[in-house]
């Protein structure tokens, strides 16, 4: 079946509804396609906050988070683009409060603010409240109120069609092809513009925080349409995944003043007092950025200061402790993660700690876009006509090396906003071109391939495989012959997958053909991740070399664009990091 709209948005999480819902609003015929019923987004699962110099707690301003950010990012993100992020995100807030967002209040009626890793006041002097919240349950706020707002501005929903590849003609794009689990029919969906907001790719790891549905399909669609990606060799570890589940302690426990503790600082539990993080960054100390709090985790843990085990083992955790905050703060600001605590690991968090470890969190890398989400043909600012993305598929760069906590809620309603602004100027003046060829070719080819195939690899035992080898590879801590055995690994599984054959033929709801899918998706971003990685030496931000310990400014202050070129070859080109205030400086805190 065929479509036509004058845009076409992937994704219903945050950054795909708030553009959505500015196209609306300029009575441009607008569909919205999901995977996910769109309250399943994974935004819904983000708790913690969205950080924006409201100064409603402490005096604060938009240039000290901009700095932050900058810091953060150990300089590799792009300058002008964190300055418009950091600006824009105060009103993007407000924007939300009137859309009706419950955020928690201060005393006096303002929206409250907490402290968050990285966030800092004048210039990094200290801890700073810059994260808006609504409990540990802002994502899900947010989620919901961008809905509201769409069904109010009748955006039409095609929910649970799965986008499985883009219409790319020359350097414009057309549209989407899309398989909708309710029949199994392949739609084609054309469109004078495209956004994308698909989310990232934690599921490529084996310990991680993120949705079953994180399966980095949107870049993989890029890529194998021959468009570059950015930076995939920055992943972002978060410190505090539940043990063995890597569930989320969101940072909001650390922010309202939880303590990493080690084994030998056991007799400190709910004393309050400093933990390992004191030594490692005395100014900030447990509201490190992540990639610093991660790294010591391991380092702790790689000195036998872990609670059992050994690093090979992966069974190696700390705990994290919140039993000096007391009842009223555990049950009123973290609620969420105290149910996580005692649900999966039946820890009670009011007096016990909370087993925990690295958990795969976050995509810095992604599918390459300027300040206006416009995606980028090749690392010379050519732009695809009508082609945009936002949000965590996205790499705008405003994350850098390393992404502040509450800095990913901000961009994608900040940049899914700008997105959906520039789309209806791109608007104004575009055809919807002409489709030629068999539009769906591509897709019916790999569903029939994949239903029909007579071979016998199985997809969850390859995505074990998969999982397995890249924790274990290119995760907190990485060397040329970690990321050489993943890459090798990832390779050979993308051999196997030619062989993949499912065993259900329905065309009702086939829950094994979408994962055979996403595990397509999944083996190619892997790869990637491993190439970029295995191509940068040095040390940056969460990308840690342990053969080139050191950030290495005179050959890698630049981002990587990573294309296909082959069916097991890839190219790599560059691109110079904007550097308009913040001259790069060793990054203590
Ligand atoms: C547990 C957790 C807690 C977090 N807490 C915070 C926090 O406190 N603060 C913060 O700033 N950040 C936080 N983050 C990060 C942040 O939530 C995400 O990066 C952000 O919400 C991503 O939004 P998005 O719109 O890019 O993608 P998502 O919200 O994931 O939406 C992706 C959408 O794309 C759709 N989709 C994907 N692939 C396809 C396809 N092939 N076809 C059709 N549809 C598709 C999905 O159905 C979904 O609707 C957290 C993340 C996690 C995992």
């Amino acid at each position: 079946m065929i479509h036509k709209f004058d845009a076409i948005v992937v994704g219903a999480g945050g950054a795909g509804l708030r553009c959505a819902l500015e196209l609306s609003q300029h009575n441009f015929n607008v569909a919205v396609l999901s995977k996910l019923y769109p309250v399943r987004s994974h935004t819904g699962a983000a708790q913690g906050g969205i950080g924006a110099a409201l100064g409603n707690e402490e005096p604060d301003s938009p240039e000290w988070h901009f700095f932050d950010t900058v810091k953060g990012s150990d300089y590799l993100g792009d300058q002008d683009v964190i300055q418009v992020m950091c600006e824009e995100a105060i009103e993007a807030v407000l924007e939300l409060e009137h859309f009706g967002l419950p955020f928690d209040r201060t005393a006096d009626g303002k929206i409250a603010q907490r402290q968050f890793g990285g966030h800092t006041r004048n210039f990094g002097e200290g801890p700073i409240k810059r994260a808006a919240y609504a409990a540990d349950r802002t994502g899900h706020m947010i989620l919901h109120t961008l809905f509201e707002q769409c069904t109010k501005h009748k955006v039409r929903f095609f929910n649970e069609f799965y986008a499985l590849d883009l219409l790319i003609d020359g350097d414009t794009c057309r549209g989407v092809v899309a398989y909708e689990l309710a029949t199994g029919e392949v739609h084609v969906f054309q469109a004078r513009t495209t956004f994308l907001g698909t989310g990232g790719y934690g599921r490529a790891f084996s310990i991680t925080s993120n949705a079953l549905a994180y399966t980095g399909d949107g870049m993989a669609i890029c890529l194998r349409r021959g468009l570059p990606l950015e930076d995939m060799e920055f992943v972002q570890f978060h410190p505090t995944g539940l043990r063995k589940l890597g569930i989320l302690v969101s940072e909001a426990a650390r922010g309202e003043g939880g303590i990493l503790r080690n084994r030998e600082d056991l007799d400190n539990v709910g004393s309050g007092k400093d933990g390992f993080m004191a030594a490692v960054a005395p100014t900030v100390k447990d509201l490190a950025p992540r990639d610093m709090v991660s790294r010591a985790m391991y380092n702790e843990i790689i000195a036998g200061r872990g609670m059992e085990g050994t690093r090979d083992t992966g069974s190696d955790y700390l705990v994290l402790d919140l039993v000096h905050l007391g009842e009223k703060v555990i049950n009123e600001k973290l609620p969420d993660i105290s149910h996580f605590a005692r649900k999966y690991l039946a820890v009670e968090p009011i007096t016990e700690p909370i087993p925990v470890q690295p958990t795969a969190h976050y995509a810095m890398g992604g599918v390459p876009t300027d300040v206006d989400g416009r995606v980028q043909l090749n690392a010379k600012l050519q732009a695809v006509n009508g082609l945009y993305a936002a949000g965590e598929v996205a790499c705008a760069s405003v994350h850098g090396a390393n992404r502040l906590g509450t800095n990913s809620l901000v961009d994608i309603v900040v940049f899914g906003r700008r997105a959906g602004k520039s789309m209806t100027q791109y608007l104004q003046d575009s055809e919807f071109g002409r489709i030629s060829g068999e539009p769906d070719g591509f897709v019916l080819g790999e569903i029939d391939r994949l239903k029909n195939g007579s071979g016998k690899e199985k997809v969850a035992e390859l995505r074990r495989a998969m999982q397995k080898t890249m924790m274990a590879g290119v995760g907190v801590y990485r060397t040329k012959q970690t990321i050489t055995e993943s890459r090798d690994t990832v390779m050979e599984l993308r051999r196997r997958y030619q062989e993949v054959a499912i065993s259900d033929q329905s065309n009702f709801f086939n829950t094994e053909l979408v994962e055979a899918l996403e595990l397509g998706f999944l083996l190619d971003v892997a790869w990637m991740i491993a190439e970029s990685a295995l191509n940068r030496t040095e040390s940056r931000g969460a990308h840690s070399r342990e053969d080139f310990k050191e950030r290495d400014d005179k050959n890698w202050l630049k981002h990587t664009f990573i294309t296909l070129a082959g069916d097991e070859k890839v190219e790599f080109d560059y691109k110079p990091v904007v550097i308009t205030k913040f001259q790069p400086k060793p990054r203590v805190y």
